[in-house]
């Protein structure tokens, strides 16, 4: 942390209280967030903070995107609208500034930075999530496009966005004949969304299903220019999104511990505080003691990360251990919250169903421990 990311999170606490929280109760009931807090949150300069300046970016590096999110997290906003700027801003931004032509990043992302255009990533298919290889949606050349046929699901951002990253074969083989290809749906023909999907927590971000029957996209819309370079595209970002997904996990459980320890102390049941019983006592200290082992890992992979020596072994222990930790500490704190804990009207609960997600996704964490395994 410096002087200016200092004041990064101030802004985006401040913007968060004024202009996220007071609508994430409506977020949750429909499913998904405004397209005016987007374009409100491009105006505060909150998205896409580590794209450089001249694509209206924040000009910043990935402690700025860190900041962002960490304090949507702590404004209880994270699972929504946090998830859902993750994705855009610091994912498939960086996919198109990374492997991007220059005529794409000129059109695309100060779309993303000022909210006008929101970024999906669509890898996961009905029939293949941790095994990528497996997908089997194609993208036929012909002539100067290419032909997108096939079936996405469990998309972040898919009823929202404007611009989707897909991960589609080009040959027939494995996972050397995946490419990333942009289809912008306006422009697709072809392209549907599906079902905003009902899912257990983190309800006001949308998740869909994504169709594509023959969708027409020009064949510069590959990303990277050559075909077959998806997988590793894909791979060079695992690091930062397996760390972010681990970053986010650790504001969660730092959220948890506080809220709880609040209510615990104004509580009172046979005559004195929960927070007088030394099971309360002991549990509360359980979690704290994960919350800051947690974050001092994760402050130390941030550091390697702005080094440049993250490897994505040590971020996939990141992303498992501080999940799974994550799920251990909310579901503790909930049931110091007793029957309270299980109401929505009660931060610890969003808490505790936002949480469990984040054991599948971004890579399970069985593929995870698979991946650590792989290294010994
Ligand atoms: C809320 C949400 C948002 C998501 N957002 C996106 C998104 O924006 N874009 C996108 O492309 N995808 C997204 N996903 C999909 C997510 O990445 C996948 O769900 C995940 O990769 C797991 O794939 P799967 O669901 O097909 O499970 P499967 O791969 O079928 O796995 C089922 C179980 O088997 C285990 N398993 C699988 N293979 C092995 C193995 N070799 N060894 C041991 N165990 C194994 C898994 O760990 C898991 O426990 C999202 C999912 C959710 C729930």
């Amino acid at each position: 942390m410096d002087e200016e990311l200092t004041m990064l999170q101030d802004s985006v606490a401040r913007f968060a209280q004024r202009e996220l929280v007071p609508h994430v109760a409506r977020w949750n009931v429909e499913r998904r967030v405004d397209r005016e807090a987007w374009l409100k949150a491009g105006e505060a300069g909150i998205l896409c903070p580590s794209i450089p300046a001249e694509y209206g970016g924040g000009g910043g590096d990935r402690r700025h995107d860190a900041v962002v999110a960490a304090e949507l997290g702590r404004a209880g906003v994270g699972g929504g609208f946090g998830t859902g700027v993750g994705v855009s801003c610091s994912l498939v931004a960086h996919y198109i500034l990374r492997y991007g032509t220059e005529a794409q990043k000129e059109a695309w992302l100060p779309g993303m930075a000022s909210g006008a255009i929101i970024g999906a990533v669509a890898m996961t298919e009905p029939g293949a999530g941790s095994d990528l290889q497996g997908i089997r949606t194609t993208a036929r050349r012909d002539g100067d496009a290419y032909v997108i046929t096939g079936q996405k699901t469990f998309i972040s951002n898919g009823q929202n966005c404007d611009l989707v990253v897909v991960a589609a074969k080009t040959g027939t083989g494995g996972a050397k004949d995946v490419s990333l290809i942009v289809v912008e749906p306006e422009k697709a023909p072809g392209f549907r969304r599906g079902r905003n999907l009902d899912k257990v927590g983190m309800h006001a971000q949308d998740t869909s299903e994504l169709f594509f029957d023959e969708v027409r996209v020009p064949v510069g819309n590959l990303l990277g220019g050559d075909e077959g370079r998806g997988f590793v595209q894909l791979m060079q970002e695992l690091a930062w999104e397996r760390l972010s997904c681990a970053l986010g996990a650790v504001t969660s459980m730092e959220r948890a511990v506080e809220v709880t320890t609040d209510y615990v102390k104004q509580r009172n049941a046979f005559g004195k505080p929960l927070m007088a019983f030394q099971n309360t006592q002991f549990r509360l200290a359980e979690c704290k003691t994960k919350a800051v082992i947690a974050r001092s890992f994760t402050d130390d992979l941030m550091m390697k990360l702005m080094e440049g020596t993250l490897d994505p072994v040590t971020a996939a222990m990141a992303k498992w251990w501080t999940t799974q930790s994550l799920t251990e500490v909310a579901d503790e704190c909930l049931q110091l919250h007793g029957g309270y804990g299980y109401m929505n009207e009660y931060p610890i609960a969003q808490i505790w169903a936002d949480a469990r997600v984040t054991k599948i996704f971004a890579g399970t964490n069985e593929i995870m421990k698979m991946l650590i395994a792989r290294s010994l």
